[in-house]
């Protein structure tokens, strides 16, 4: 962005709350089911149906809230949003309006600026206002195209959602994507949203004006809606913000609208003129009654919120003695930061377990959503780990036991016994091998008695061969420096 703009950016988080049951009825929830299964005459919006708001929703969105900050309103309300859409059969949406559950609060985030994520390049830690968190729920969804026609599944009808307001906090895309990655961490660390932006249950719209840099009042702004990836915001944005610097260079005005995001051309088209509150006819839901939230109630929850995901890393940094960058990687899923710890714990040497997880194991580690897969068990790295610090095995063997224990519980030192690996720093073991090859190699053991130690490296060579590979090679040296007596 040239000198003279600066962008202003501020996004809206739809955050699927990862409940069994819809927000108001008995409902599943389950993603990928065959359409229009999980539906009932109050999702599906038929006369008489009433609302029933789902507790562990409102516990999920009030734990989000506290995580984030913010402040948990004694009491609330539900109004209807109107609309018409073929994904929304009661013909509006039940959401929070004037009077949301949470207000304020803050995104905690890193922007890498050049080098992107997971690399070592500095980050800068910045923060970020929320205005608001409120509840709604889901609409349906539409399908195009199929058969040459559109059709309608509403099993995600009802689905209860957090909304995440950001003040227009924000000034780059990079700023963007690391606001909208850490709060994706949170949401999954608290274990309310599996974080998945390609299925939808984390969606971002993005605003964006650009102001004469040094202005202080906001230029209008631009909505992007529906952007599913993380390196889409930043593409989005980035383009977006190259358009209006155009328009308004040229002499253009901007217009309040909704634009979407074109992956071929890189460029932003216009969806359609922004819709305002007005609009909407909000008016408060006569079927729900207002929410009441006391303080015992936020209390219990505050008390039982876990360890966030940026204060689990530093104190992976200040007490596990890991570097940053590791401590990043082994938190990128909080079933590998749980694994993780669980080995750390059953081990004395935590950055050796760091360095294991993430030179194997995590490599045939499969996630999804919340859930992880994974190919060994904490137990048996910190098995293996202990064979090579007792010197049983080296850290190549280290390797092999892995790869033989992936998909088994089988413990690590059955597995070095049947590979014939334990003798390695048996030194009875070594000498015979040693004392075979200086006989069976009686004319390189005069060479290096009479002077040309150069052979040294041969006997070494071939005492690893007869061992395949499994003797400690110090004490190989050692070994053979005493038999061949120099
Ligand atoms: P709506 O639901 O109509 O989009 P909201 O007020 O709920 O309106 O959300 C507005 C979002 O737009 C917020 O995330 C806010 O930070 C952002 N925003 C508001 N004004 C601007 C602006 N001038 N430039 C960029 N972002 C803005
Ligand atoms: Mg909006
Ligand atoms: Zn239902």
């Amino acid at each position: 962005m040239s000198g003279s703009w600066e962008a202003v950016i501020g996004l809206e988080v739809h955050a699927q709350l990862l409940t069994r049951t819809k927000l108001f009825c008995a409902c599943a929830t389950s993603f990928g089911a065959p359409p229009n299964t999980h539906v009932c005459p109050t999702c599906l919006g038929l006369p008489g149906a009433l609302p029933v708001l789902n507790g562990e929703a409102v516990r999920m969105a009030v734990r989000t809230a506290l995580s984030l900050g913010c402040t948990i309103k004694e009491s609330s309300r539900f109004a209807r949003k109107n609309y018409f859409y073929p994904d929304l059969p009661k013909g509006y949406q039940i959401s929070q309006f004037d009077e949301p559950f949470s207000e304020g609060g803050y995104v905690e985030f890193e922007v890498e600026e050049a080098a992107g994520p997971g690399s070592d390049a500095p980050s800068t830690t910045r923060r970020a206002r929320l205005t608001r968190i409120h509840m709604e729920e889901d609409a349906g969804k539409n399908l195009h195209d199929l058969a040459g026609g559109s059709v309608v599944d509403l099993n995600r009808a009802g689905t209860p959602l957090v909304e995440i307001v950001g003040e227009p906090d924000l000034r780059t895309p990079a700023e963007a994507a690391g606001y909208l990655r850490a709060l994706r961490d949170v949401l999954v660390f608290l274990g309310v949203n599996d974080g998945n932006l390609e299925e939808g249950s984390f969606r971002c719209d993005a605003n964006v004006s650009i102001r004469p840099a040094g202005s202080s009042t906001l230029g209008t702004r631009v909505e992007l809606k529906n952007i599913n990836s993380f390196r889409f915001v930043e593409k989005a944005l980035a383009g977006e913000i190259a358009r209006q610097r155009d328009v308004l260079e040229s002499g253009g005005r901007i217009v309040q609208e909704t634009r979407g995001w074109d992956e071929k051309t890189s460029s932003t088209f216009s969806l359609r003129s922004k819709e305002t509150a007005q609009d909407y006819r909000y008016f408060p839901e006569p079927d729900l009654p207002p929410l009441h939230l006391d303080d015992a109630f936020v209390a219990t929850l505050r008390a039982t919120l876990p360890e966030t995901p940026r204060a689990k890393r530093e104190r992976f940094v200040s007490e596990l003695a890991l570097s940053p960058y590791a401590a990043q990687v082994l938190t990128q899923h909080p079933r590998v930061a749980a694994f993780f710890e669980e080995a750390a714990t059953l081990s004395l040497d935590a950055v050796a377990v760091a360095n294991f997880i993430q030179g194997e194991v995590l490599r045939d580690v499969t996630t999804s959503g919340v859930e992880a897969d994974f190919p060994v068990s904490p137990g048996q790295v910190v098995e293996i780990l202990k064979l090579v610090s007792q010197g049983k095995i080296s850290g190549k063997q280290a390797k092999e036991v892995y790869a033989k224990a992936k998909g088994t519980t089988a413990s690590p030192a059955a597995l070095v016994a049947d590979l014939g690996m334990a003798q390695v720093s048996d030194p009875a073991a070594i000498e015979a091998a040693c004392a075979k090859v200086i006989a069976d190699n009686a004319k390189q053991a005069e060479q290096y008695r009479s002077g040309k130690t150069g052979v040294f490296g041969f006997f070494v060579g071939q005492v690893m061969k007869a061992t395949k590979g499994s003797a400690n090679p110090q004490l190989v040296n050692e070994t053979l420096k005493r038999l061949l007596g120099a």
